[in-house]
């Protein structure tokens, strides 16, 4: 078991290799690696607005769940536009806005894919059942934002949403309802075979100052933890910690890292990470939901061309897993104005220098 001092976060390319080794058939194999026109080289190119430099001419896989990097970017995107969205809908519509978290009780021996089947179910069931939106009538809900969180615990996986409801008005006694919504919520659970949540835990309901806390923090978890994987809250990790442990071959609560992660990354294809209430986004004229992938292919055009990159020198960048440094020196030399003269020649040299020892100790 890591230590709770953590080990410190490794880079998203690394992340992103790791991935690759271990679902070797997903698209996240082909991710910033594969050219999309064949006949033209990969580039390295800058954008000017953000002062980042990143690969040009290259696929993207938009794999929110396997893929660090493409994860990162969506993730991101998104929760700039829900922060937009509950901005909205507190100032033009001076509505009050709750958050609700759903959980229940799950064992180790219980696959991911079984709990992700049993708890779509029983949400259904919870929002369906005529007592629940009786209560959120009285409480003037009109619309749901629902995240989808997994993390891997002593308890084995904790599949769990977190739901955003958003209200037309403040009423100060929405806790009334909890208990009341926590019974209907556990009665949910055990008719799609769930086991039954604890009345203490399976619901949560907080006022908007928990919203906005969990809005301004979404996704980014990875980034507040990015120095160290920390144990969480009971030794819970999220599953690019579980990626990352994988790399040294760790075992989590008696399973191996890399075995988890591939049981996460197959088991969440296809789910989504965060859904808007059905009409919401027109109620407050934003633009309409862009997928995984055209938020990850988003192509920025403020971005200039830096340097081509030659197909061998692409190929050592990867085999010897430097193209996030690469990046980062093309960058560097580029600001500092050494573009040709500088560290990115330099680390080519390097790599160079290593394919030539490991060929000659070939021989
Ligand atoms: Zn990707």
């Amino acid at each position: 078991m890591p230590t709770p001092q953590g080990i410190q976060r490794v880079h998203d390319f690394l992340l992103q290799d790791q991935s690759t080794k271990l679902l070797p058939k997903e698209r996240v194999r082909f991710c910033r690696r594969h050219r999309i026109d064949k006949y033209k080289p990969r580039t390295v190119m800058y954008n000017e607005n953000r002062k980042k430099a990143h690969y040009g001419n290259v696929q993207i896989c938009g794999s929110i769940w396997a893929c660090p990097v493409c994860a990162k970017q969506i993730t991101e995107k998104r929760r700039q536009e829900l922060k937009t969205g509950l901005e909205k809908w507190k100032s033009s519509h001076e509505g009050a806005v709750y958050l609700l978290t759903l959980t229940f009780s799950h064992s180790k021996d219980q696959p991911l894919k079984f709990l992700l089947e049993g708890l779509r179910k029983a949400m259904k069931r919870f929002y369906e059942t005529t007592k629940v939106q009786a209560i959120f009538k009285k409480l003037g809900i009109k619309y749901k934002i629902k995240g989808l969180e997994v993390t891997f615990g002593a308890n084995g996986w904790h599949p769990h949403h977190h739901v955003l409801l958003l209200a037309s008005h403040h009423d100060l006694l929405f806790k009334n309802y909890a208990s009341e919504l926590t019974e209907l919520w556990i009665k949910a659970c055990v008719k799609s075979g769930l086991n039954a949540p604890s009345m203490q835990h399976g619901l949560d309901l907080r006022n908007g100052y928990y919203a906005e806390q969990y809005v301004s923090k979404w996704g980014i978890e990875d980034e507040i933890t990015k120095g160290n994987i920390k144990k969480g809250r009971n030794g819970s990790y999220s599953p690019f910690d579980l990626l990352q442990l994988s790399i040294t071959e760790e075992i989590v609560h008696g399973r191996s890292a890399a075995k988890l992660f591939q049981e996460f990354a197959i088991s969440m294809k296809g789910a989504r990470q965060l859904e808007w209430g059905r009409g919401l986004r027109n109620f407050l004229e934003m633009a309409q939901e862009k997928s995984d992938q055209e938020l990850a292919e988003e192509t920025d055009k403020a971005s200039i061309t830096l340097t081509p990159v030659e197909d061998l020198i692409f190929h050592l960048l990867c085999k010897f897993q430097k193209r996030h440094e690469y990046l980062d020196a093309v960058q560097q030399d580029y600001e500092n104005g050494c573009f040709g003269n500088g560290s990115a020649e330099r680390l080519i040299q390097q790599i160079a220098q290593r394919e030539i020892k490991e060929l000659q100790n070939a021989y």
